[in-house]
């Protein structure tokens, strides 16, 4: 197709000859025009004209590439696989194929393409010419490869504590796994759990101060890792909690052991600057008994242990027994409570704003339950929450705060001007993301209430997604065609893999208050923190979607998080969580002077 010429054979008729002029033409427009590198080349695969994207991709004017052997601008290794599937183009085995190799530029450079080719036949069947087809992967294969970068590193970051180095719980439960699995196919081994708190903690971190807190942590944490076996891992938990989870024990003695030996280490004084202070702690200690103990099961009966040894008196160990739960059971009781605090409306809503932080307006809020027990007083959402799941009454208890927040967000939109366009974040447990209605319900207590969908936007954990990734997709499609958004919570606790994400129709990020929490400061804890927050910024907006950061306590939080170009944020700074009347008062009525917008010009 070197010509605008009338093709020279075949053409019996004006008609055809008309028809083929017309083929060439659009040929010739598709050449000129396309932004893919194409080349005509002969049978014998000798180029005979490249189209200028073919001349920009291989670097090399059109004088130089005609006549030259179209596989001549490989590498050296790809050229024979290139040239064996020519061979069979031309030969007729083949009308076509693509295969991905590597050019080398004018300089020496291998750089990737896509290489399509196909033959193109006169109207009698003959092979007339072939055209190349070259996409350069190059930028392609650069934005993979940062997203890989930027996934590795939030897998990293993901999987250790910012404050010790030690591996955080996401990995624990990730190693546990493993190991109770591998497990099942070794009748007679065992894995065990030594669950510690520091005795007293609180007292060093209320009296001293944080810092100095922190440091403890940090020395604790150091000699911790020195206990165990090969195989263990020691992690941090959370808080002033640590667990050494042993990979394999032959019984009871065993665990035992490595609990002497962590108050051995213990046992030395710690060094905080000026501080010199003793440290203990309470250890429980639970061994999986049968093969069918699930991490968490294991975990909460090394947790009920130490809580035993903690109640009698501290700096003990105490090994798991099947009476202790029952005794946790009984002592909480809460379960009967739960049902019948739904029935008397001990259930109360609390909201927390949700500010911008390009115009610093309150312009949502989360919805937080909060139960008054009539006995125990306030129970955190913490306990009743996973009560209600373990129970199944979170599908009741879920309805209710999903029609409580509409409800109360209708009112305030209906009543106060400043609230005409405030929007309601609510938490939904994965046991509500399978219930089959859900959707449904949603929408219907949008209208119930005369509520657009973008006033609602639902909070769903990492950990309900990865659970099952192919119904939350569904549910999330189904409440995206309905517009309502989804929220990513607590995001970076429960590393879910990004390509998973990737196909999520999600609307926003929640960094985990953790990451914000290690944000300032001085310490390498903060440099850390930072580090997940900027992470975490890069990859919502390469998955184009917006970022809230959870926790917000201080003030240089909320500047690293404005400069770190996060949308939205959310904490104590701002406020606590609070009761309707009190959240409206505060936020929705007038123009209170609001402290924590002092000292922040972009706001
Ligand atoms: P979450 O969804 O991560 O909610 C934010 C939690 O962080 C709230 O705790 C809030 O009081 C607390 N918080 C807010 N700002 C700060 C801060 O600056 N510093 C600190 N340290 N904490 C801050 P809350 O209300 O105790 O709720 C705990 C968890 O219970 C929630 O975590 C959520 O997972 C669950 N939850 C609460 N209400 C509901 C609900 O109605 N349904 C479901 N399924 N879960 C709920
Ligand atoms: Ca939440
Ligand atoms: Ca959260």
């Amino acid at each position: 197709m070197p010509t605008r010429q009338p093709l020279p054979d075949d053409d019996e008729t004006g008609g055809l000859l008309r028809a083929m002029q017309q083929r060439e033409d659009w040929f010739r427009a598709v050449f000129e025009g396309s932004a893919m590198g194409i080349a005509v080349v002969d049978m014998q695969g000798r180029v005979i004209e490249a189209n200028t994207p073919f001349q920009r991709i291989v670097g090399r004017t059109a004088g130089e590439l005609k006549d030259t052997p179209f596989v001549d601008l490989d590498h050296p290794d790809d050229r024979e696989r290139n040239q064996a599937q020519f061979k069979r183009l031309v030969t007729g085995h083949v009308s076509n194929y693509q295969m991905e190799l590597r050019y080398v530029d004018r300089a020496g450079e291998p750089f990737p393409v896509r290489l399509t080719t196909s033959v193109v036949r006169a109207a009698d069947g003959r092979a007339r010419f072939c055209v190349a087809m070259v996409d350069d992967l190059t930028q392609r294969t650069r934005a993979e490869e940062e997203r890989e970068e930027l996934e590795e590193r939030l897998r990293h970051l993901a999987l250790h504590d910012p404050l010790t180095g030690l591996p955080n719980r996401v990995l624990l439960a990730e190693r546990m796994t493993e190991c109770v699995t591998s497990l099942k196919s070794e009748p007679g081994s065992h894995c065990g759990v030594l669950f510690l708190d520091l005795d007293r903690f609180k007292n060093v971190n209320d009296s001293l101060g944080h810092g100095v807190g922190d440091e403890m942590l940090r020395q604790v944490a150091v000699r911790l890792a020195t206990c165990g076996r090969p195989g263990d891992t020691v992690a941090r938990f959370g808080g002033d909690e640590f667990i050494i989870f042993l990979s394999r024990v032959t019984g009871r003695d065993e665990a035992l052991a490595v609990a002497a030996q962590v108050r051995e280490v213990l046992s030395a004084p710690l060094e905080l600057g000026s501080y010199r202070t003793y440290t203990s702690a309470s250890i429980g200690i639970a061994l999986t008994e049968s093969t069918d103990e699930s991490p968490d099961e294991l975990l909460r009966n090394a947790d009920m242990a130490m809580y035993h040894a903690r109640a009698v008196g501290g700096s003990r160990t105490a090994v798991f027994d099947a009476s202790m739960h029952k005794a946790v059971l009984e002592r909480l009781g809460l379960e009967n409570d739960l049902r019948a605090a739904l029935a008397r409306s001990e259930l109360r809503l609390f909201f927390q704003p949700i500010v911008s932080l390009r115009t610093g307006e309150v312009v949502a809020c989360e919805a937080l339950a909060r139960w008054e027990h009539p006995i125990h007083g306030r129970v955190p959402p913490d306990r009743f929450i996973s009560l209600a799941e373990d129970t199944g009454l979170i599908g009741p208890l879920g309805s209710w705060v999903l029609g409580e927040a509409a409800r109360q967000l209708a009112e305030w939109r209906a009543t106060l001007p400043m609230a005409a366009k405030l929007e309601v974040t609510v938490n939904l447990s994965p046991a509500q993301l399978r219930e089959p209605g859900l959707v449904d319900e949603v929408a219907d207590t949008l209208g119930e209430h005369g509520l657009p969908p973008a006033a609602l936007k639902l909070e769903l954990t990492e950990s309900s997604l990865v659970e099952d990734p192919a119904t939350a997709a569904g549910v999330l499609r189904a409440l995206k065609k309905r517009q309502v958004q989804v929220y990513l919570d607590d995001f970076g606790t429960g590393y879910s893999s990004l390509s998973t994400l990737h196909r999520l129709p999600l609307d926003a990020l929640k960094i985990d208050r953790s990451f914000v929490a290690g944000m300032d400061g001085g310490t390498t804890g903060a440099h850390k923190g930072a580090e997940i927050v900027r992470t975490i910024v890069a990859l919502a907006r390469s998955l184009g979607v917006r970022v809230v950061g959870e926790g917000v306590e201080s003030h240089e939080q909320l500047a690293a998080l404005h400069a770190l170009g996060c949308d939205f944020a959310q904490g104590y700074l701002i406020s606590q969580p609070l009761p309707a009347d009190e959240f409206a008062e505060s936020f929705l009525t007038g123009d209170p002077p609001l402290a924590w917008r002092e000292g922040h010009r972009f706001l």
